[in-house]
């Protein structure tokens, strides 16, 4: 397919037929604003490419400023270049409600991740200025800047700029790929490193968050729903974990006499992938990066170093889980005379979302007709650092087949559209909260 000729919109549109309504959300706007944002770092097979602090993320920013100003918010960028658009609402004083996601992209990832979250919160203003609603609170829409962290192997710096999260001194280390530091590479797009320490807001300034994300998983696909509310936010916790035996000959050790390094590990791969199961429906753990040493085709494993990646929506549980697969490694090693250490090398802690902003959400949902399905995050999203401070909530898109991260990615613009009248709802049931 020739990337130049390929349109967005004539896909979106095809299946779309559900144009009339009376809220205002125009799908065909968002059809076009989707549309738009999908050329700028278009690759040749129809992806994007927006790095953070790259000139397009740039320039996609840019353009969505000039969306925002039509929806009469007034924008401002902070010292991190997040984007805030505000509207003042009857009453400025009060904390506002913030929605957004960010515009940057993986290398070679699709249109809807961040796009989609950033283009639903602001066509919620849109349609409110389109139909004369003036909310009670202060509504702010949100670009974060480099949300993926393709370009610094990191991400979500955008964010924790916001949340005074920052790690200056580990930015300050960071090079990219073509051997450019932090510091020169922000200095494109005009920051600077004193602007981020600056970017720290004072968050009574903000009510709540929420973000709308495609689901980059099957689950509403298999329920057969547009949207569904997420229930937690799992924290990945990485444990290093090392299986000592005996390196040998693989001709002339006889098998009883074996202290197989692999042999140990692998045992316990296969008991890693079971024991979530053992626990709840959210849980989750993966060995997905093991090494083994000498690695040689003739030489029985002395030594397996591998990680295991253990998420869950709840600290308890999560750590029930940990302990689980850590007497499973000691069982292991006691059976088969190989030793088992392990190590935690990174730990985020779960983000709940509270029950109350899951119950309006449900309630949003339901008198859109649709049935109310929870569901977990894995992925942390901008949500993951504003929801340390402040209640935040998220609102995820079917994805079809799953796929995110890649050209394909695609949800249908009739379950963006549900999405955002949901999304609308909640924001204006939430005028009343206290
Ligand atoms: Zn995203």
């Amino acid at each position: 397919m020739d990337s130049k000729k390929w349109k967005m919109k004539d896909a979106l549109m095809r299946e779309f037929n559900q144009e009339k309504s009376d809220s205002g959300v125009s799908g065909k706007r968002l059809a076009e604003r989707l549309d738009t944002l999908s050329m700028i770092g278009r690759t040749s097979d129809n992806g994007s490419k927006r790095p953070g602090f790259s000139l397009l993320e740039y320039e996609a920013k840019r353009t969505v400023i000039k969306w925002m100003k039509e929806a009469d918010l007034s924008v401002r960028q902070d010292g991190a270049g997040n984007i805030i658009g505000r509207l003042e609402g009857e009453q400025s004083s009060l904390p506002a409600i913030m929605s957004g996601s960010h515009v940057d992209t993986v290398p070679n990832g699709g249109h809807f991740d961040g796009t989609l979250g950033v283009l639903s919160a602001l066509e919620v203003a849109q349609a409110w200025k389109d139909t004369g609603y003036l909310p009670k609170k202060p509504y702010e829409v949100v670009i974060f800047t480099d949300e993926e962290g393709s370009r610094f192997n990191g991400g979500l710096t955008g964010s924790e700029a916001l949340t005074g999260d920052s790690n200056i001194d580990d930015l300050l280390s960071k090079v990219d790929n073509e051997g450019r530091t932090f510091k020169e590479v922000i200095a494109d797009v005009s920051l600077t490193v004193e602007g981020f320490t600056q970017a720290k807001r004072d968050l009574n300034e903000i009510e709540t968050y929420i973000e709308v994300h495609i689901e980059q998983g099957k689950r509403l696909e298999n329920e057969d729903l547009p949207c569904g509310i997420v229930n937690g936010i799992a924290g990945p916790y990485w444990m290093k974990v090392t299986f000592k035996g005996l390196a040998g000959h693989a001709g002339n050790t006889p098998m009883n006499d074996r202290r197989d390094a692999l042999v140990a590990a692998s045992a316990f791969i296969q008991r890693v992938s079971e024991l979530p199961r053992t626990i709840n429906t959210t849980s989750v753990a993966t060995v997905g990066n093991i090494e083994v040493k000498p690695n040689g085709t003739n030489v029985i494993p002395g030594e397996v170093i591998l990680y295991v990646d253990i998420r869950d929506i709840e600290s308890e549980s999560r750590q029930e889980l940990i302990s689980k697969i850590i007497s499973c490694g000691e069982n292991i090693s006691q059976q088969s005379d190989v030793s088992f250490e392990y190590k935690c090398v990174h730990n985020s802690l779960p983000v709940p979302i509270p029950s109350a902003l899951q119950e309006k959400l449900a309630e949003a949902t339901k008198e859109e007709g649709i049935r109310p399905y929870f569901l977990p995050s894995g992925a942390g999203h901008d949500a993951m650092i504003l929801g340390r401070y402040m209640p935040v909530a998220l609102l995820f898109v079917r994805s079809r087949d799953g796929i995110s991260h890649n050209p394909d990615e695609w949800s249908d613009l009739s379950d963006c559209v549900q999405t955002v009248q949901v999304l609308k709802r909640y924001i204006e049931k939430m005028q009343e909260l206290q």
